[in-house]
């Protein structure tokens, strides 16, 4: 068990990298594939330096050769990656062989970070991203051995009667409080949860999000250096993920929202 948690983690911390370096490359000249080096000096990193966490830790989080602070996005990400696959292995039980479902859900989740953490960056979802994830979720009952649940209506509305009302919200506040990449990203999580752990994904993302809302706005009054107000925009991708990942790992019914 302990060596399946191990490795189970020490996947997740590099897809956690790999994501790192796609945000910041995506849409921009440099390749994915290219080798990672200092965004002030420019110089190559080595082996030892793209070591997930610990080469963050060790080099106190700046570049070894020009001490440029390195962002801590690195080892956050990085962390809440090889965190997210030890909960997922852990839900299905360490002893499962389901190796498909397993990387099914890795590939889903890993996506939700990405698209997170490119939301967080450029308070946008990119379209692809948000695509390839309706597309998995779609499909998802076909995975899981259950083909033929992709021609039930209950599977087919999943997805676009949970990003139904993001993409109302985006069109009465012309694209204010929420942007349609959210509801297209809502459209492969529905697809891929189901209408009822969806739905309780969304409710607790909305929670979620009027809470850190709330508490950027007094934490705005209170530091000097940092302005947060009902006008800012603050990326909802982020909640919906998050939202659904607490909705599928805890199972919550939506009977359990009408009862608190
Ligand atoms: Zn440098």
């Amino acid at each position: 068990m302990m060596w399946f948690l191990s490795i189970v983690f020490l996947l997740g911390l590099s897809i956690g990298s790999f994501i790192n370096a796609w945000s910041f490359r995506y849409k921009t000249s440099r390749s994915i594939f290219a080798p990672s080096s200092c965004f002030s000096c420019g110089k190559k990193l080595t082996w030892i330096e793209l070591v997930p966490i610990l080469s963050f830790v060790f080099l106190h989080g700046k570049c070894r050769s020009c001490r440029a602070r390195i962002s801590f996005q690195y080892p956050l990400v990085e962390l809440i990656t090889g965190l997210v696959f030890v909960f997922i292995a852990y839900r299905f039980g360490f002893a499962t062989t389901n190796y498909l479902l397993l990387t099914t859900h890795f590939v889903f989740w890993s996506l939700l970070i990405a698209i997170s953490v490119y939301d967080i960056r450029q308070t946008i979802i990119p379209n692809g991203g948000a695509y390839f994830l309706a597309a998995l979720g779609f499909i998802s009952p076909i995975i899981f051995g259950n083909p033929e649940m992709i021609f039930q209506l209950e599977h087919i509305i999943a997805g676009p009667l949970l990003a139904l009302p993001l993409a109302c919200f985006w069109f009465f506040s012309r694209g204010k409080w929420m942007g349609l990449g959210d509801a297209k990203l809502e459209l492969g999580i529905g697809w891929f949860l189901g209408l009822s752990l969806g739905l309780s994904g969304m409710l607790s993302a909305f929670w979620l999000g009027a809470l850190v809302g709330v508490g950027l706005i007094v934490a705005s009054r209170i530091a000097q250096h940092f302005s947060f107000s009902m006008k800012s925009e603050l990326p909802f991708g982020p909640f919906l993920a998050f939202g659904a990942f607490v909705a599928w790992f805890f199972d919550l019914s939506i009977a359990s929202f009408l009862y608190v």
